[in-house]
């Protein structure tokens, strides 16, 4: 029987041999057709990522398509980004990308797009609920398969003209980047070396999640000892993208979304942009005294798109490396995409990565802190520590706790939607304040997690 945990916020996913058998992925598939059927229409890509458990999984889930009559538009292997950019190029209502994204190996799971959006939340919550009413449409189905990497390639690389060939080191982690960054590399002009570019759901070098910075070890090394401008990464599915400056410091995604949208809004005075609530203070007020519209919202890839659509965002950035451009693109977050777009900033400035964030104020901040917190707890002593926390000062509650305490200082603690844990960080203007306002703020988490005495 299918765990109703595995059912997430952004999407279904679980450990492939416990709680993704070929019984329940076959389930998985007729409720998934017949949500897209009676939501947008019976036209699906199906993608899938390299996870060893990806064919058996394909298989499965195949089967149940085609028993409630999707007519499938298989594309093989390929990133998550390659998948949504079939849906949009062969017109489909919807889109199936099999892949545990950059998760650890044993994982895989199942992003979907229905019509325009990401399923996510209560739409998730649907699916469950049709496999437990045993509610599916039926009818016989059809496969068709179609090459969806060589538009892909062709239409990215015509928009990219780099007149200063840059230096880049990248890593593809043996994930689904490698293949596709190779043919869209050999298109460019740039000086590319390529670090595990063949695919491998074992993922022998690192694990595939380059927001960790220990799996950024190899490509640091490389960046350095090739003297490249920037060296940059890809998860599992090549929708997140991790940077490293030509000193081997990484610069994470708030800083690129920073980059990106100085960027726009020297073409596109006013344009919202929107970043997620872990994203450094600078983001907001440099992209407001450059002219822009900077939005906060909730982390999650799939929240995220609904924002931008509803606010005709130019582009948004999260913090563990999603960046989602409609300026010139499709608005879904395709690292591949992203790496041209930067490549080309570069370019155009014949400067190295840190000379694009030189001028800004000196901050010191944490990267993202983990507290171990069960999952039936974690939305609570959130709520806990809000209320504890607006006694002192007022918060943004845009998602968990953003405590501005100074200028130029604050604090985050939120619950992850993807893992039993508390997220933390902290930004200050010295050394001193960051330790003063941490310690507050996980004194006060440690008071909302402790159990209540009566
Ligand atoms: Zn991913």
């Amino acid at each position: 029987m299918l765990k109703p945990s595995i059912f997430r916020e952004y999407d279904i996913r679980g450990i492939a041999d416990e709680d993704l058998l070929d019984d329940d992925v076959v389930l998985l598939g007729k409720s998934l057709a017949t949500h897209l059927i009676r939501h947008s229409g019976r036209n699906i890509c199906l993608g899938r990522d390299c996870r060893l458990s990806s064919p058996r999984i394909h298989a499965a889930l195949s089967k149940g398509l085609l028993s409630a009559g999707a007519n499938i538009l298989d594309i093989g292997v390929v990133p998550t980004p390659v998948l949504y950019y079939a849906a949009v190029h062969f017109k489909s209502d919807g889109a199936v990308m099999i892949t545990g994204s950059h998760h650890p190996p044993e994982y895989n799971g199942l992003k979907t797009v229905c019509g325009p959006a990401t399923l996510h939340g209560h739409e998730i919550q649907q699916i469950l609920k049709l496999i437990q009413d045993k509610d599916f449409e039926e009818g016989p189905g059809t496969v068709k398969e179609l090459d969806a990497v060589t538009p892909y390639v062709d239409e990215i690389a015509a928009q990219f003209n780099f007149e200063r060939k840059v230096k880049v080191v990248f890593d593809s982690g043996n994930g689904t980047a490698g293949p596709v960054l190779h043919r869209l590399i050999k298109k460019l002009n740039i000086e590319a070396a390529e670090l595990f570019r063949d695919m491998d759901g074992g993922f022998p070098n690192h694990p595939p999640d380059p927001a960790v910075p220990e799996n950024l070890k190899h490509l640091q090394d490389a960046v350095k000892k090739d003297k490249a401008d920037l060296g940059l990464a890809f998860d599992g599915d090549a929708d997140r993208i991790g940077a490293l400056n030509e000193h081997g410091h990484a610069v994470f995604g708030d800083m690129l979304l920073l980059i990106f949208g100085r960027e726009i809004l020297s073409r596109k005075p006013g344009s919202t942009l929107i970043g997620d609530v872990k994203c450094s203070q600078i983001v907001y007020d440099k992209l407001r005294e450059w002219g822009g519209n900077p939005v906060m919202y909730k982390t999650g890839h799939s929240l995220i798109k609904t924002k931008m659509k509803q606010v005709n965002a130019e582009l948004a950035g999260e913090m563990s490396g999603h960046l989602f451009f409609a300026d010139r693109y499709y608005g879904y977050d395709d690292a591949l995409y992203t790496a041209c777009r930067l490549l080309e900033i570069l370019s155009k400035s014949g400067q190295p990565l840190s000379a694009q964030l030189a001028d800004l104020p000196r901050r010191f901040s944490t990267p993202e802190l983990r507290l171990a917190c069960p999952d039936d707890q974690k939305f609570a002593v959130v709520a806990k520590t809000a209320a504890l926390v607006a006694k002192d000062y007022s918060i943004v509650d845009i998602d968990g706790v953003r405590v501005p305490f100074e200028e130029g200082c604050w604090g985050l603690v939120r619950a992850s939607n993807t893992q039993p844990v508390l997220v933390m960080r902290f930004e200050a203007t010295s050394q001193a304040l960051l330790t003063k306002y941490r310690a507050y703020l996980e004194g006060i988490v440690e008071k909302a997690m402790a159990p209540a005495t009566s």
